[in-house]
Protein backbone atom coordinates (compact mmCIF):
# COMPACT_ATOMS: atom_id res chain seq x y z
CA UNK A 1 0.00 0.00 0.00
CA UNK A 2 2.98 2.53 1.12
CA UNK A 3 4.19 1.91 -2.41
CA UNK A 4 1.27 2.87 -4.65
CA UNK A 5 1.32 6.17 -2.31
CA UNK A 6 5.06 6.73 -3.56
CA UNK A 7 4.16 5.95 -6.82
CA UNK A 8 1.70 7.73 -7.37
CA UNK A 9 3.63 10.96 -5.51
CA UNK A 10 6.31 10.19 -8.27
CA UNK A 11 4.42 10.50 -11.05
CA UNK A 12 2.82 13.59 -9.95
CA UNK A 13 6.00 14.94 -9.55
CA UNK A 14 7.05 13.90 -12.94
CA UNK A 15 3.81 15.34 -14.26
CA UNK A 16 4.18 18.54 -12.90
CA UNK A 17 8.05 18.68 -13.51
CA UNK A 18 6.46 18.39 -17.34
CA UNK A 19 4.41 20.80 -16.75
CA UNK A 20 6.93 23.08 -15.71
CA UNK A 21 9.43 22.65 -18.75
CA UNK A 22 6.14 23.20 -20.99
CA UNK A 23 5.73 26.82 -18.97
CA UNK A 24 9.56 27.82 -19.34
CA UNK A 25 9.49 27.82 -22.56
CA UNK A 26 6.81 29.44 -23.22
CA UNK A 27 8.30 33.28 -21.81
CA UNK A 28 10.80 32.86 -24.46
CA UNK A 29 8.72 33.00 -26.58
CA UNK A 30 6.56 35.60 -25.15
CA UNK A 31 9.83 37.88 -24.74
CA UNK A 32 11.12 37.34 -28.54
CA UNK A 33 7.59 38.69 -29.86
CA UNK A 34 7.79 41.57 -27.55
CA UNK A 35 11.30 42.29 -29.65
CA UNK A 36 9.37 42.21 -32.73
CA UNK A 37 6.35 44.52 -31.32
CA UNK A 38 8.84 47.33 -30.43
CA UNK A 39 10.50 48.15 -33.67
CA UNK A 40 7.33 49.35 -35.46
CA UNK A 41 7.14 51.53 -31.95
CA UNK A 42 10.37 52.84 -33.15
CA UNK A 43 9.78 53.67 -36.36
CA UNK A 44 6.49 55.00 -34.96
CA UNK A 45 7.49 58.67 -33.69
CA UNK A 46 6.30 60.76 -36.58
CA UNK A 47 3.21 59.22 -36.33
CA UNK A 48 2.76 59.34 -32.97
CA UNK A 49 3.69 63.24 -32.88
CA UNK A 50 1.09 63.63 -35.40
CA UNK A 51 -1.85 64.11 -32.33
CA UNK A 52 0.42 66.73 -31.04
CA UNK A 53 0.64 69.19 -34.62
CA UNK A 54 -0.89 72.19 -32.91
CA UNK A 55 2.16 71.77 -30.60
CA UNK A 56 4.66 71.94 -34.06
CA UNK A 57 6.90 75.27 -34.74
CA UNK A 58 7.10 75.99 -38.38
CA UNK A 59 10.71 75.83 -39.42
CA UNK A 60 10.61 77.98 -42.97
CA UNK A 61 12.97 78.20 -45.69
CA UNK A 62 13.52 81.12 -47.57
CA UNK A 63 13.63 81.46 -51.23
CA UNK A 64 14.23 84.72 -52.80
CA UNK A 65 12.32 85.83 -56.23
CA UNK A 66 14.60 88.94 -57.43
CA UNK A 67 12.23 91.83 -59.12
CA UNK A 68 13.03 92.14 -62.79
CA UNK A 69 11.91 95.11 -65.24
CA UNK A 70 8.24 94.88 -65.19
CA UNK A 71 8.14 92.01 -62.42
CA UNK A 72 8.15 92.49 -58.41
CA UNK A 73 10.55 90.68 -56.39
CA UNK A 74 9.18 88.22 -53.43
CA UNK A 75 10.18 85.82 -50.61
CA UNK A 76 8.95 82.52 -50.30
CA UNK A 77 8.85 80.72 -46.70
CA UNK A 78 8.16 77.11 -46.94
CA UNK A 79 7.78 74.82 -43.62
CA UNK A 80 9.00 71.16 -44.57
CA UNK A 81 5.44 70.57 -43.52
CA UNK A 82 3.84 72.22 -46.58
CA UNK A 83 2.94 75.45 -44.97
CA UNK A 84 4.08 78.64 -46.72
CA UNK A 85 3.98 82.20 -47.37
CA UNK A 86 5.17 85.13 -49.21
CA UNK A 87 7.39 88.41 -47.82
CA UNK A 88 9.22 91.09 -48.41
CA UNK A 89 7.65 91.61 -51.75
CA UNK A 90 9.21 94.67 -53.86
CA UNK A 91 8.23 96.55 -56.80
CA UNK A 92 9.36 95.86 -60.47
CA UNK A 93 12.58 97.83 -61.43
CA UNK A 94 11.42 99.56 -64.22
CA UNK A 95 13.18 99.27 -67.64
CA UNK A 96 16.97 101.17 -68.03
CA UNK A 97 16.61 102.53 -71.39
CA UNK A 98 19.34 103.71 -74.00
CA UNK A 99 18.42 106.45 -76.03
CA UNK A 100 17.16 105.43 -79.92
CA UNK A 101 19.60 105.43 -82.41
CA UNK A 102 19.92 105.50 -85.93
CA UNK A 103 18.70 102.10 -86.73
CA UNK A 104 17.13 101.28 -83.31
CA UNK A 105 14.71 102.14 -80.84
CA UNK A 106 15.21 103.00 -77.21
CA UNK A 107 16.16 99.31 -75.84
CA UNK A 108 16.56 98.57 -72.44
CA UNK A 109 19.72 97.56 -71.26
CA UNK A 110 18.74 94.68 -69.18
CA UNK A 111 15.83 93.00 -71.24
CA UNK A 112 16.25 93.84 -74.40
CA UNK A 113 12.61 95.75 -74.46
CA UNK A 114 12.25 98.00 -77.03
CA UNK A 115 9.67 101.24 -77.22
CA UNK A 116 9.03 103.96 -80.16
CA UNK A 117 11.17 103.47 -83.51
CA UNK A 118 15.13 104.10 -84.59
CA UNK A 119 15.91 107.96 -85.03
CA UNK A 120 16.96 107.74 -88.68
CA UNK A 121 20.23 108.81 -89.76
CA UNK A 122 21.11 112.34 -90.26
CA UNK A 123 23.00 112.17 -93.49
CA UNK A 124 25.30 115.50 -93.63
CA UNK A 125 27.56 115.58 -96.61
CA UNK A 126 27.28 112.06 -97.51
CA UNK A 127 27.11 110.27 -94.29
CA UNK A 128 25.12 110.16 -91.24
CA UNK A 129 26.60 112.48 -88.69
CA UNK A 130 25.33 109.74 -85.79
CA UNK A 131 26.81 106.87 -87.14
CA UNK A 132 29.02 107.15 -89.64
CA UNK A 133 27.01 105.57 -92.07
CA UNK A 134 27.24 106.39 -95.44
CA UNK A 135 24.15 107.56 -97.56
CA UNK A 136 23.20 105.23 -100.25
CA UNK A 137 23.07 106.66 -103.81
CA UNK A 138 25.08 109.67 -102.66
CA UNK A 139 27.65 111.22 -104.79
CA UNK A 140 31.35 112.45 -104.26
CA UNK A 141 32.33 115.37 -106.40
CA UNK A 142 34.82 112.80 -107.91
CA UNK A 143 32.19 110.87 -108.88
CA UNK A 144 30.14 113.21 -111.20
CA UNK A 145 31.27 114.21 -114.96
CA UNK A 146 31.32 118.06 -114.67
CA UNK A 147 29.52 120.47 -112.40
CA UNK A 148 28.26 124.05 -112.90
CA UNK A 149 28.90 126.54 -109.77
CA UNK A 150 25.91 128.04 -107.92
CA UNK A 151 24.76 131.02 -108.70
CA UNK A 152 26.67 134.25 -107.00
CA UNK A 153 24.57 136.90 -106.61
CA UNK A 154 26.35 140.77 -106.84
CA UNK A 155 24.21 143.69 -106.89
CA UNK A 156 21.48 143.62 -110.43
CA UNK A 157 23.43 140.58 -111.65
CA UNK A 158 24.61 137.94 -110.79
CA UNK A 159 27.85 136.34 -111.46
CA UNK A 160 29.03 132.83 -112.01
CA UNK A 161 31.83 130.73 -111.84
CA UNK A 162 31.07 127.55 -113.82
CA UNK A 163 33.78 124.26 -113.41
CA UNK A 164 33.73 121.32 -115.94
CA UNK A 165 35.32 118.91 -113.97
CA UNK A 166 35.79 116.15 -116.13
CA UNK A 167 38.97 113.99 -116.11
CA UNK A 168 41.86 115.66 -118.53
CA UNK A 169 39.63 118.08 -119.90
CA UNK A 170 38.83 119.85 -116.64
CA UNK A 171 38.54 123.61 -116.89
CA UNK A 172 37.50 126.88 -115.44
CA UNK A 173 35.62 129.69 -116.82
CA UNK A 174 33.48 132.94 -115.58
CA UNK A 175 30.44 134.42 -116.73
CA UNK A 176 27.49 136.25 -115.37
CA UNK A 177 23.87 135.81 -115.86
CA UNK A 178 21.84 139.44 -115.89
CA UNK A 179 17.80 139.53 -115.71
CA UNK A 180 16.21 138.46 -118.98
CA UNK A 181 13.41 141.88 -118.22
CA UNK A 182 16.49 144.20 -118.54
CA UNK A 183 16.90 143.48 -122.52
CA UNK A 184 15.10 145.23 -125.10
CA UNK A 185 12.11 142.88 -126.06
CA UNK A 186 13.73 141.76 -129.12
CA UNK A 187 16.86 140.53 -127.74
CA UNK A 188 14.74 138.89 -125.10
CA UNK A 189 12.72 136.47 -128.07
CA UNK A 190 16.60 136.29 -129.09
CA UNK A 191 17.81 134.96 -125.83
CA UNK A 192 14.83 132.79 -125.69
CA UNK A 193 16.08 130.85 -128.46
CA UNK A 194 18.76 129.37 -126.69
CA UNK A 195 16.59 127.89 -123.03
CA UNK A 196 20.25 126.13 -122.38
CA UNK A 197 21.78 129.85 -121.63
CA UNK A 198 18.68 130.69 -119.18
CA UNK A 199 18.51 129.61 -115.86
CA UNK A 200 15.35 130.82 -113.44
CA UNK A 201 16.36 132.41 -110.30
CA UNK A 202 14.15 133.37 -107.27
CA UNK A 203 11.00 133.29 -109.88
CA UNK A 204 12.88 135.17 -112.38
CA UNK A 205 14.77 134.14 -115.98
CA UNK A 206 18.13 135.26 -116.14
CA UNK A 207 20.41 135.20 -119.10
CA UNK A 208 23.92 134.25 -119.34
CA UNK A 209 27.08 136.06 -121.14
CA UNK A 210 30.42 134.01 -120.39
CA UNK A 211 33.38 135.79 -120.94
CA UNK A 212 36.82 134.73 -121.67
CA UNK A 213 37.96 131.13 -122.60
CA UNK A 214 37.93 128.34 -120.27
CA UNK A 215 41.06 127.67 -118.68
CA UNK A 216 42.33 124.00 -117.92
CA UNK A 217 42.21 122.85 -114.28
CA UNK A 218 42.71 120.22 -112.33
CA UNK A 219 41.38 119.18 -109.06
CA UNK A 220 42.43 117.12 -105.88
CA UNK A 221 39.66 115.69 -103.22
CA UNK A 222 40.72 114.86 -99.68
CA UNK A 223 38.01 114.09 -97.43
CA UNK A 224 35.81 116.98 -97.85
CA UNK A 225 37.85 119.37 -98.86
CA UNK A 226 38.70 120.27 -102.80
CA UNK A 227 41.22 122.57 -104.30
CA UNK A 228 41.02 123.35 -108.21
CA UNK A 229 44.21 124.49 -109.20
CA UNK A 230 44.33 126.38 -112.32
CA UNK A 231 46.68 125.46 -114.91
CA UNK A 232 48.60 127.50 -117.41
CA UNK A 233 52.45 126.22 -117.98
CA UNK A 234 52.25 125.70 -114.27
CA UNK A 235 49.77 126.61 -111.46
CA UNK A 236 48.60 130.16 -111.31
CA UNK A 237 45.91 130.07 -108.95
CA UNK A 238 44.10 127.66 -106.55
CA UNK A 239 39.88 127.79 -105.31
CA UNK A 240 39.95 125.84 -101.97
CA UNK A 241 36.49 124.61 -101.58
CA UNK A 242 34.77 122.40 -98.22
CA UNK A 243 31.94 120.31 -98.92
CA UNK A 244 29.34 121.75 -96.60
CA UNK A 245 26.16 119.45 -97.67
CA UNK A 246 25.64 116.84 -99.81
CA UNK A 247 27.30 117.87 -103.41
CA UNK A 248 27.70 121.44 -102.20
CA UNK A 249 30.60 123.05 -101.52
CA UNK A 250 31.77 126.40 -99.82
CA UNK A 251 34.81 128.91 -101.13
CA UNK A 252 37.13 128.35 -97.92
CA UNK A 253 40.38 130.61 -99.77
CA UNK A 254 41.00 131.65 -103.01
CA UNK A 255 44.85 132.08 -104.45
CA UNK A 256 46.62 133.45 -107.49
CA UNK A 257 44.61 134.02 -110.94
CA UNK A 258 41.80 132.52 -111.16
CA UNK A 259 40.22 133.41 -114.34
CA UNK A 260 41.94 136.24 -115.07
CA UNK A 261 43.05 140.03 -113.01
CA UNK A 262 39.53 141.56 -114.01
CA UNK A 263 37.19 139.21 -112.77
CA UNK A 264 38.93 137.53 -110.18
CA UNK A 265 36.81 139.63 -107.81
CA UNK A 266 33.81 137.54 -109.31
CA UNK A 267 34.41 134.77 -107.29
CA UNK A 268 34.82 135.31 -102.98
CA UNK A 269 35.24 133.38 -100.21
CA UNK A 270 32.25 132.23 -98.72
CA UNK A 271 30.87 131.53 -102.27
CA UNK A 272 28.07 128.43 -102.21
CA UNK A 273 28.71 126.25 -105.48
CA UNK A 274 26.38 123.42 -105.98
CA UNK A 275 27.11 120.82 -107.75
CA UNK A 276 24.54 119.88 -111.07
CA UNK A 277 25.15 116.55 -112.41
ZN1 LIG B 1 5.51 73.79 -40.42
ZN1 LIG C 1 13.94 96.05 -69.26
ZN1 LIG D 1 23.05 107.08 -88.62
Amino acid sequence: MRKFILLGFLLVLCLALCACGEGAAQPGTEAGTATTTTTPTTSTPPTTTNPTTSGHEHSYTQTVTAPDCTNGGYTTNTCQCGDSYVSDEVAALGHTWTSATCSAPKTCTVCSATEGTAAGHSYVQGKCSACGEAQAGYKALTACGWRTAGLIPSGEELDVITLWLNGEDSSIGAGYYAPLSALDPDLQEERLEYPEDLVDFNGEKYYSKGFGDFRPASYTEQGDTVVLSVLEDEVVGTITMVRTAANQYTVTGITGKIIDSTITSCLVVGSVFTAVE
